[in-house]
């Protein structure tokens, strides 16, 4: 029970408030594979939806609204990122292979999978806005849709969506 109470304090809008530290527009310039890590991290645009379960069913990829236990519907933030990998066995470090080999378990406004596929950010990214909150004013997020967390979900094939944004 102890794994459900971790939270770790973050402020979505620091991530976008100082970035004098990265090269301006370095997402136009730069290939993922240049990238570092910092500018990495930067691109994720904050929508929690690769949190959502997902099942493969005849060899197609299914999403569920049932979200990890640990992601902050509210935020749309992990609630444990720095020990994610460690409390979750099946969570998926965003990785180039990963990207490339399996783009199924990712939503199709995946900015890793954009930019790697020739597209350009959307409007509403916050390193295009400079805000945080422009993900989830877009309605790009998970956030106030029709979310549960897996801790309350008995059969996933119950749960599964068909959001166009995934
Ligand atoms: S789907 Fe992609 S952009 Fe959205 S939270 Fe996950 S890693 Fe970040
Ligand atoms: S542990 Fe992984 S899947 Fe769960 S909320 Fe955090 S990043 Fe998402």
């Amino acid at each position: 029970m102890s794994d459900y109470l971790i939270e770790e304090k973050f402020d979505p809008q620091s991530r976008f408030d100082n970035m004098d530290d990265v090269e301006p527009e370095f997402w136009k310039h730069k290939k993922l594979e240049e990238m570092n890590k910092r500018e990495w991290e930067l691109l994720c645009d904050g929508c929690g939806k690769c949190c959502l379960n997902k099942l493969e069913i005849r060899k197609q990829i299914k999403f569920t609204n049932a979200c990890c236990r640990f992601l902050d519907t509210n935020t749309c933030l992990c609630k444990i990122y720095e020990h994610r990998f460690k409390k979750v066995s099946d969570c998926r470090d965003i990785t180039l292979d990963a990207i490339r080999e399996q783009p199924q378990w990712l939503p199709k406004t995946c900015t890793y999978w954009l930019l790697d596929n020739g597209y350009e950010l959307p409007s509403w990214h916050p390193l295009i806005t400079k805000r945080a909150s422009s993900v989830h004013e877009a309605g790009m997020s998970l956030k106030n849709r029709p979310v549960i967390s897996e801790s309350e979900v008995d059969d996933y094939e119950n749960y599964i969506v068909d959001w166009q944004d995934l």
